[in-house]
């Protein structure tokens, strides 16, 4: 298979030359080639979307705009068994693990769709004499950079959000996967939307990526990736003053009181490290226990942690391959640094026999204690790696988990109602779990960072926030 853009309605060729290989991350074999665009197909993309934002799309009423996101819907529904076998062979997800993604990217388009209409300015009382209204327009040309992790999700995520709000939108997905995304942009079409409304652009981060991010003809860019690259991207939106959401890393803590109810929390807790092989930004990746009960909660980690088994996606196990040889490198790198600052390994999983040796598999792994400023500690590892960093009373508990750099997500596990109240009050972080923990699932629910997790947020009604405008209009009829 080779890609193509889709610009102004039509799938397209690259204006520059070459190609990208696209490996499958259980056995490292080129499958597929992504158009390698650059400069000049952005340009020609974000031309289309300004002429559609200044056309049909913007003269599109709220509620047909509505009406194609959610046939949107039901077309992915339709295609679900192949979107999810694309996703999965393309990311080296599990296939239970790219269905659930399908499932998602549906719910989005449904939610957006059934939004699009719903999403009202005000009015606020003012002086004698006068009316005055607060709409929320769009923001007009609005860019969009994803990551490889969740291709299929993202693209629900930030583009269901951006169409429903009334913008024209340019997207540049990720270079290592990102097959669903062509396809998810053929069912748009197929359920009517206009020409230019949605322009994708496949291609690399330093050219495509960068040539969006720096385009003077865009409105507002949402990026959801790496800190380094969202500093790029913030500096670039400063330089044309405009705004921009970053959806960014995470380092997530897991918080386990004494009196958590441990049968409940271990299935969560080993979920959200191992899901999509620890490659998730809200992924669980900092295990806080409470001391007095290490003895009774480790051995049963433990347990859990030696259970798991890795293999290619269509094995269907409880965790795949990373993504490229590259994060392999990546993550190898702190088990190699955790094992020479001396980190004891409590439980590794095994690798399946019969798992390409081409592929790029990692044994999900949990070390512990954790000193909280160790590596492993502080920085996002993106691999199924836990750390294990016990604390002593509430306010420790507390302390820790909002000691690092980031503040995306966390999870409290405690029976207290009071406690539970207290410490999730306490979160320095955008969404907090109490006795549970997933982000991915809930659409509708507010999701985003703070600190180096970036700022802005998508998902649910806030996102339309994000991408409108109010736009303050004062009659004086006195
Ligand atoms: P990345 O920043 O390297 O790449 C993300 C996207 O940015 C890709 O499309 C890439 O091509 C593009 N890009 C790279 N260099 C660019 C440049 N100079 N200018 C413009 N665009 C450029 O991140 P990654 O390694 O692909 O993804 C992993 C990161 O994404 C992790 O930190 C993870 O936590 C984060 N992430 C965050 C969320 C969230 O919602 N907060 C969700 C998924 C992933």
């Amino acid at each position: 298979m080779i890609g193509k853009h889709f610009i102004g309605g039509t799938w397209c060729d690259s204006r520059g030359s070459g190609t990208i290989p696209v490996r499958s991350p259980d056995d490292g074999a080129v499958f597929a080639e992504l158009a390698r665009g650059g400069a000049d197909d952005i340009d020609a993309a974000v031309a289309a979307a300004r002429t559609a934002f200044e056309g049909e799309w913007g003269r599109t009423p709220a509620v047909e705009r509505g009406r194609i996101l959610a046939r949107t819907a039901r077309l992915i529904e339709a295609n679900a068994e192949e979107l999810a076998g694309i996703e999965a062979r393309d990311c080296g997800k599990p296939m239970k693990q790219a269905r659930a993604d399908i499932t998602a990217v549906a719910r989005y388009f449904e939610f957006y769709g059934g939004a699009a209409d719903k999403f009202h300015g005000e009015q606020i009382p003012y002086l004698e004499g006068y009316t005055v209204m607060v709409k929320r327009d769009p923001r007009g040309v609005t860019g969009h950079i994803i990551p490889w992790n969740y291709p299929a999700q993202m693209f629900g995520r930030t583009i269901g959000g951006s169409l429903a709000a009334g913008n024209a939108c340019v997207l540049k997905p990720a270079e290592e996967a990102c097959l669903s995304v062509l396809r998810l942009t053929e069912l748009l079409q197929e359920a009517g939307l206009p020409a230019g409304a949605l322009n994708v652009v496949t291609g690399y981060g330093e050219e495509a990526g960068a040539a969006l991010a720096n385009h003077p003809g865009i409105d507002f860019i949402s990026f959801t990736g790496s800190p380094e690259v969202g500093t790029l991207v913030q500096q670039a939106s400063a330089a044309h003053h405009r705004g921009c959401t970053l959806e960014l890393g995470g380092k997530s803590p897991q918080i386990v009181f004494e009196d958590a109810d441990f049968a409940k929390a271990l299935p969560y807790i080993t979920n959200a490290i191992v899901q999509n092989a620890g490659q998730t930004c809200s992924a669980g990746s900092r295990l806080l226990v409470q001391r007095a009960v290490l003895d009774r909660f480790v051995p049963l980690l433990q347990e859990r942690f030696a259970a798991l088994r890795v293999g290619a996606s269509g094995d269907d196990l409880e965790c795949g391959p990373l993504i490229s040889k590259t994060q392999l490198e990546r993550v190898r790198s702190y088990v190699e640094r955790a094992e020479s600052d001396g980190l004891k390994l409590l439980a590794e999983a095994t690798i399946a026999d019969g798992a390409s040796p081409g592929g790029y598999y990692c044994a999900p792994r949990l070390y512990g204690p954790v000193p909280a400023d160790n590596v492993l500690a502080r920085e996002e590892v993106f691999g199924p790696i836990l750390s294990l960093i016990p604390f002593e009373d509430e306010l420790d508990a507390i302390r820790l988990a909002n000691g690092g750099d980031f503040g995306l997500v966390a999870g409290v596990w405690t029976e207290n109602g009071a406690r539970q109240m207290r410490v999730a009050n306490a979160m320095r972080c955008g969404q907090v779990f109490v006795n549970g923990y997933g982000a991915g699932a809930g659409i509708e629910l507010p999701f985003g960072g703070v600190g180096r997790s970036g700022h802005g947020r998508e998902k649910g009604m806030e996102a339309l926030r994000e991408f409108t405008m109010a736009k303050t209009i004062v009659f004086n009829h006195g």
